[in-house]
């Protein structure tokens, strides 16, 4: 991307959604609009992670066709029904021939019942030693299974990545920002309710955290029970600003920098 002010000339503030499904099936009818609404509401990146490798051919497709979608390659770990060790391969193949901005969507899901722990590390593992082979960040999916990621995080040295829709205690958040790790968050925080994670939100240095929608999924408490959508971002943000007494424009601008160091954006 050639927008280095993270201002828009119009004064709109400038964020970057650093986890969008926007390749999701959710979105087949209406993609377009969808982001354009997004650019309109100042989202300038989207990084839009592959789930499978069969994922790759769609993400391609939408980062390919809109210039602020940015790729990153990676096999989630709640499909590991569908991943075969050689798609470790591909995964590097895809690395070659598409440069990505980090590796993920990986990591560990504890949460959902069925999915084999040995199959699920043995594909996490695999994934942070190609992330440190191309010196690439990683975006992990971890749904009750910080300790677990940390460990292997300890082991395989990656240059650090994003702790997506984190969600854990203050210390783990900690052990995350040590090893060079930012912190997702994005709608869950949104509820009423989510006093663990408004809490996080509200206290966490600002230079730790990056925003993020998960679209399709993880809507905000506007949203409801509907398809969330990138362009959500803005009052995610607002929120954030209020939950921490600062304007959206200290938001805008810690959060948009900690993703570009991140992801070497410029
Ligand atoms: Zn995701």
């Amino acid at each position: 991307m050639s927008e280095t002010n993270e201002t828009a000339s119009f004064g709109t503030p400038f964020f970057i959604d650093t986890h969008c499904h926007l390749d999701a099936s959710e979105f087949d009818s209406d993609r377009d609009v969808e982001y354009a609404r997004a650019t309109a509401a100042g989202v300038g990146i989207q990084i839009v992670p592959a789930i499978s490798r069969d994922s790759f051919a769609t993400v391609n497709a939408a980062c390919t066709r809109y210039p602020g979608c940015l790729p990153a390659w990676g096999l989630h770990p709640m499909y590991i029904g569908v991943h075969r060790p050689e798609h470790l391969a591909d995964l590097r193949a895809q690395i070659d021939t598409r440069r990505p901005v980090a590796v993920g969507e990986i990591g560990l899901d504890l949460f959902v019942r069925d999915l084999d722990y040995t199959t699920q590390e043995f594909f996490y593992v695999e994934q942070l030693k190609i992330a440190r082979d191309y010196e690439l960040p990683v975006l992990l999916h971890g749904r009750k299974a910080n300790d677990e990621l940390l460990k292997q995080l300890r082991r395989i040295r990656v240059r650090g990545g994003i702790a997506h829709a984190f969600n854990g205690s203050p210390q783990q958040a900690g052990e995350f920002i040590k090893l060079g790790f930012k912190l997702g968050f994005g709608g869950a925080f949104t509820w009423p309710r989510a006093n663990n994670l408004r809490r996080l939100a509200a206290s966490l240095p600002l230079d730790s955290i990056v925003l993020e929608t998960d679209s399709p999924d993880i809507p905000p408490v506007w949203v409801g029970r509907g398809r969330n959508a990138p362009g959500e971002l803005l009052r995610i943000a607002q929120t954030l600003a209020e939950l921490r007494g600062v304007d959206l424009d200290t938001v805008a601008r810690a959060t948009t920098h900690n993703a570009r160091e991140l992801f070497g954006l410029t």
